[in-house]
């Protein structure tokens, strides 16, 4: 039982009466199960149809590269920025299905971190032209052996959140820093900020801020969950940093082997 209670009281203080919540923490279960299964079965028809949808859209704007009619050109870019879109959901949804059973393994390959990052960044501004996106520290660093795809997938997730949840702030940081033991990735933005009590669960699955934000953003509550699933798999550690209504910091380390 997940019980929520408050005390009432008369004039001179004495608790009168007790008012309260409770709620079944094996309902909760059950729901996020019928939730799990859901988006296994829809993740798994999505598939498909959007890989197809992506491939044409590649084809077309191939074939079209050279044209200059506007209205084509504007149609192309418009659906390839809801592709791409359509297939980060989707390939989060499946990676949430493996998680539960288990699936999700690191498949480790040698590239540049640096490298990654700016391809990221470069992904990110595309979709989000009016942000600014500050890439500082080391950005030369060697090559690490790592989950390259798991990576790129936690670096979109911070990026694109640092984006979303910071509505009236364009600046974006991403540092990274390297020593002899191992690489730390930071993103900081200026936007609404998390309090502390919700810090501690924005990394469970479905989480998000209840309130008006969770209206105003649309997401599932699943991108940090899976996150941190990918680091911890890479036996680093995984984190935030955050003041309501300043900003946030989220990071991760990798050890280097
Ligand atoms: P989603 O954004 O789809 O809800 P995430 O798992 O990526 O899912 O994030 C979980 C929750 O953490 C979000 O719903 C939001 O409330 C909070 N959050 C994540 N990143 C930020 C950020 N940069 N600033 C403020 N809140 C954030």
């Amino acid at each position: 039982q997940l019980s929520r209670g408050k005390a009432l009281k008369d004039v001179h203080g004495n608790i009168t009466m007790w008012v309260g919540t409770s709620t079944n923490i094996q309902e909760i279960k059950a729901l996020d199960e019928q939730k799990d299964y859901f988006i296994s079965m829809a993740s798994h028809e999505l598939k498909t149809p959007i890989t197809s949808i992506k491939g044409y859209t590649q084809l077309l704007s191939q074939k079209y590269k050279n044209s200059d009619d506007a209205f084509l050109n504007n149609a192309l870019k418009v659906m390839h920025k809801q592709v791409e879109t359509l297939t980060t959901l989707v390939v989060d949804l499946l990676d949430v299905s493996k998680i539960k059973t288990g699936r999700l393994q690191p498949r480790k390959s040698k590239f540049n971190l640096s490298n990654l990052i700016n391809e990221v960044i470069t992904e990110i501004s595309h979709i989000h032209p009016n942000n600014k996106i500050n890439y500082v520290g080391e950005t030369n660093a060697s090559e690490i052996i790592a989950d390259e795809e798991g990576i790129r997938q936690v670096l979109v997730n911070f990026l694109t959140n640092a984006v979303k949840y910071s509505p009236e702030s364009l600046d974006v940081i991403i540092d990274l820093d390297v020593n002899d033991n191992e690489i730390s990735v930071s993103v900081t933005d200026f936007g609404i900020g998390i309090s502390h009590a919700n810090q501690a669960r924005i990394f469970e699955r479905f989480f998000r801020v209840e309130g008006k934000n969770e209206k105003t953003f649309p997401g599932f509550g699943i991108g940090l969950y899976i996150a941190a699933e990918i680091i911890r798999k890479h036996n680093g550690n995984i984190g935030v940093r955050s003041e309501m209504g300043q900003g946030s910091t989220f990071y991760f380390t990798l050890p280097l082997l």
